[in-house]
């Protein structure tokens, strides 16, 4: 019988990168995926013929500039086209822009307020200093406040030493993103009401939060940390969609000597005299190995891969109480031609990159209402884009792809998610863009609507959230997932974690598979 070293229980995009990194350091290592395909919430998937869609995440910033390095993924086919506009549809028939060209945004932004658009300058190098700030974090293994273990306090000291250097104007302003709502902080720099809309928008994504809930202002940070090829903030999209990123790191990893099992669902991890020693798939099959790696969230880590009798009771309430609340829908459409914004006729730039729809604070906050008393939003918030007019190989020539991230869907729904409220739910997506492009309805040739109870079903993320556990302060860094367990061990010896509920994390970040990789190296722990 084989004897691995290592078995990755999951191909999602962090256990993927965990697999690499311990292959490329010599540990024979099997990843263990349950779809036929590899990337969990990262995949590109034909949907309907000739269309593919990013089905679940659909664009890319946050990939660690060190593992793109690590393991060479541009030999391996990454390749980040980049999405270089935004556009907010406003309620008066106007709009609001931004571009890749700093001087076009200015005075985009100057025809609404003149006071803005000088603010944003200042806003934009704060935040950039802000996402500095916060960048050695996404780094670090997160160390144990209350330990006295020399390489807690060593890691103690060097997160102290971090923000003493920051000097005490940055430090406070990163207090304050850590603690405010995303309404207030951008309230203290602008007045024109479409602007703070569309940048609190990136508070709310997958968060349980509305623009006016405190802690939002952190996961608006947390969207700020992407850089792509040294460029802070800046979105893109892999060619081939996100699935293709997650097949560039499976590639990595074989190169490294890694196997990879799709088909293949893990049942139980086994646990023999409190070591894991191997697991037993669904078909009954066991395979052996030494160190088993959970890529997948902390729900189905702590509570499902394992007898929860194995894990002591704290640990058992710390995850029960851990907070999922998945908040987030996708609705996928081919078209059979381009929406014709109203606000913007025609065909032009800003077709090629994002569509926000967030005319007000207040819109984003009603949408909030709605998913707060149990309903999916009426008029949501969507983050629009159209990737098959970067990559046209995404849809079948003269035809297109649109991807619609939805805010607010809550899984916890009223009498429940079924097929009609899946319906109504695309309804309602659906009739809000035709507000702002009429001409959609008749352009749709397929639509595929994803619900939080969707998202689950399909990817294993619990209720749907889109980051494995919800980014919120008491759920991050040495919380993520519970205090004394956010150094990707668990209590059973040898049974490790490293999926996106463990620090820095959801988002395709591969931070966490990677932190993983290197304390299991290390031979923490044992
Ligand atoms: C709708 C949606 C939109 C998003 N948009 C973006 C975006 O645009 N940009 C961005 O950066 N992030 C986005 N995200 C977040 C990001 O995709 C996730 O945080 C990230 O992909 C999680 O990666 P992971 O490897 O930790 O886990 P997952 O991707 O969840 O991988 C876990 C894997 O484990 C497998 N699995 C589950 N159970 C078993 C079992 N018993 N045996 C074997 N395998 C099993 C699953 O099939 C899955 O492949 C989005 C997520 C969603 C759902």
């Amino acid at each position: 019988m084989t004897r691995y070293d290592a078995i990755i229980v999951g191909g999602g995009h962090n256990g993927l990168v965990a697999a690499a990194y311990l292959a490329r350091a010599g540990r024979k290592t099997l990843v263990l995926e349950r779809r036929p395909l590899v990337g969990g919430a990262a995949v590109t998937e034909e949907v309907f013929p000739g269309f593919k869609f990013s089905v679940f995440s659909y664009v890319v910033s946050l990939l660690r500039p060190e593992i793109i390095r690590d393991l060479e993924l541009p030999r391996h086919g990454l390749q980040i086209l980049p999405l270089e506009s935004t556009v907010v549809p406003l309620d008066n028939g106007d709009y609001l822009g931004s571009w890749a060209d700093p001087d076009q945004t200015r005075r985009e932004l100057a025809r609404h307020s003149p006071l803005d658009a000088e603010a944003a300058t200042l806003f934009g190098r704060l935040m950039h200093h802000m996402a500095m700030a916060v960048k050695p974090i996404l780094a670090m293994v997160p160390p144990d406040p209350t330990s006295l273990a020399p390489s807690d306090l060593k890691g103690l000291l060097k997160f102290g030493g971090h923000f003493r250097s920051l000097g005490a104007e940055r430090f406070h302003a990163l207090y304050k993103l850590m603690t405010m709502s995303s309404a207030d902080y951008l309230d203290e720099w602008f007045e024109f009401d479409p602007l703070k809309a569309t940048k609190s928008a990136s508070g709310i994504i997958g968060t349980f939060l509305g623009p006016r809930s405190p802690g939002s202002a952190y996961v608006l940070l947390h969207h700020y940390m992407g850089e792509i090829d040294g460029a802070f903030r800046a979105w893109g999209f892999q060619k081939g969609g996100t699935g293709a990123i997650s097949e560039t790191i499976a590639r990595a990893a074989r190169a490294h000597g890694a196997e990879i099992r799709t088909g293949t669902a893990v049942a139980q991890v086994l646990v023999k005299g409190g070591r894991a020693t191997g697991v037993v798939l669904e078909s009954g099959e066991e395979i052996v190995a030494t160190t088993v790696v959970s890529g997948l969230d902390p729900r189905r880590t702590f509570l499902e891969l394992v007898d929860p009798k194995l894990m002591p009771d704290d640990v058992v309430a710390g995850i029960n109480r851990f907070k999922f609340r998945g908040s987030s829908g996708k609705v996928n459409l081919a078209l059979s031609e381009l929406p014709d914004l109203t606000c913007l006729p025609g065909m032009g730039p800003h077709l090629r990159g994002a569509i926000s729809i967030s005319p007000s604070l207040d819109y984003l906050e009603r949408a909030y209402d709605d998913a707060k008393y149990g309903e999916f939003s009426r008029h949501p918030y969507m983050d629009i884009v159209i990737p098959s007019m970067i990559d046209p190989g995404m849809a079948p020539p003269g035809k297109h792809v649109m991807s619609i991230f939805v805010q607010y869907a809550p899984y916890q729904l009223n009498g429940g998610w079924t097929d009609a409220r899946r319906v109504a739910f695309g309804d309602a997506v659906v009739d809000t863009v035709a507000k702002y492009a009429p001409n959609i309805r008749s352009a749709i040739i397929g639509r595929q609507v994803l619900t939080p109870a969707d998202i689950e079903r399909i990817t294993g993320l619990s209720e749907g959230n889109i980051f494995a556990g919800e980014l919120a302060l008491h759920q991050l860094f040495f919380f993520r997932p519970l205090p004394g367990w956010a150094r990707y061990r668990t209590p059973i010896k040898g049974y490790w974690q490293c999926g996106a509920g463990t620090h820095p994390g959801g988002g395709i970040m591969g931070a966490s598979g990677r932190l993983a990789a290197l304390e299991i190296l290390k031979g923490a722990g044992r």
